[in-house]
């Protein structure tokens, strides 16, 4: 787990207006913070600098108290979960959570260790032996974040996790996230555009408007405004 400190962050592509113009933002350890605002508001982009897959203009960012601005993703330790999950159809439960530890050659006794203890966590014991195609969309996401888990990440980041999928399921993945998310107490970034999410699985939502911050509220001082 890890605090997240962004202090007057900067993008500028090309010469063009910076898609993210002086963000101070800081994220504390366990929080689950939403960040909100128009499409091309430059919530992806500040998404991308904090997993580092996008280099960042100006400023500093710092993730557990180090400065990471230069570190390559695969030395930040976080885990960006996508909208389609990225998961590998021929390979089983099993060895879609594991993959991260295999890519880091961990011994095998290690990573069955740790898929168990994680498949314990995320309910998923059951399913270890199933392809993706035999899961349901709540069960694939829990193979996502499982990755994450075994990995041990300190923080989570999302982006748009749930926009593809219709209402009743998105219901379902809010719950789960949330539940899911308060057991591990893992730092999370959340990007979304949809209200609910974001009254319903923030601590606090950052409100972005051409690159820079507008607001930053808990969603009920945001949305329950009298
Ligand atoms: P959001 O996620 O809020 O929709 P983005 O972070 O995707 O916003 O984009 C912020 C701004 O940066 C937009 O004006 C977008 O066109 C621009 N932008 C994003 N990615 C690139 C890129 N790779 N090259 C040039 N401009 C980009
Ligand atoms: P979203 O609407 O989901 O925020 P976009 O459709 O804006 O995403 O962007 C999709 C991809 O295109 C992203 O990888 C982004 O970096 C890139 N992109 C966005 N705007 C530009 C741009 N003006 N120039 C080049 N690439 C861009």
């Amino acid at each position: 787990m890890a605090s997240i400190e962004m202090r007057n962050i900067v993008k500028q592509y090309g010469d063009g207006f910076p898609a993210v113009n002086d963000v101070s933002l800081d994220i504390a350890d366990g929080e689950f913070m939403i960040l909100v605002g128009p499409s091309g508001c430059g919530k992806s982009t500040l998404l991308r600098m904090i997993v580092g897959l996008e280099d960042i203009t100006s400023g500093d960012m710092v993730i557990g108290g180090k400065r990471v601005n230069d570190l390559a993703p695969r030395d930040r330790n976080l885990s960006m979960v996508f909208q389609n999950y990225a998961l590998y159809p021929h390979m089983t439960v099993f060895e879609n959570i594991a993959f991260p530890l295999r890519l880091s050659k961990m011994p095998d006794d290690e990573v069955r260790r740790r898929v168990t203890e994680a498949s314990d966590v995320l309910e998923l014991k059951e399913h270890l032996d199933r392809k993706p195609a035999n899961l349901s969309g709540g069960q694939r996401q829990r193979v996502a974040m499982g990755r994450a888990i075994v990995r041990q990440a300190e923080a989570f980041l999302f982006d748009e996790p749930l926009s593809n999928l219709d209402a009743k399921l998105r219901g379902q993945m809010r719950t789960e996230i949330s539940r899911l998310q308060r057991r591990l107490g893992i730092t999370t970034v959340y990007v979304t555009h949809d209200q609910t999410e974001a009254m319903t699985l923030g601590d606090r939502v950052c409100v972005l408007r051409k690159g820079k911050i507008q607001q930053v509220a808990s969603p009920r001082e945001l949305y329950e405004q009298p």
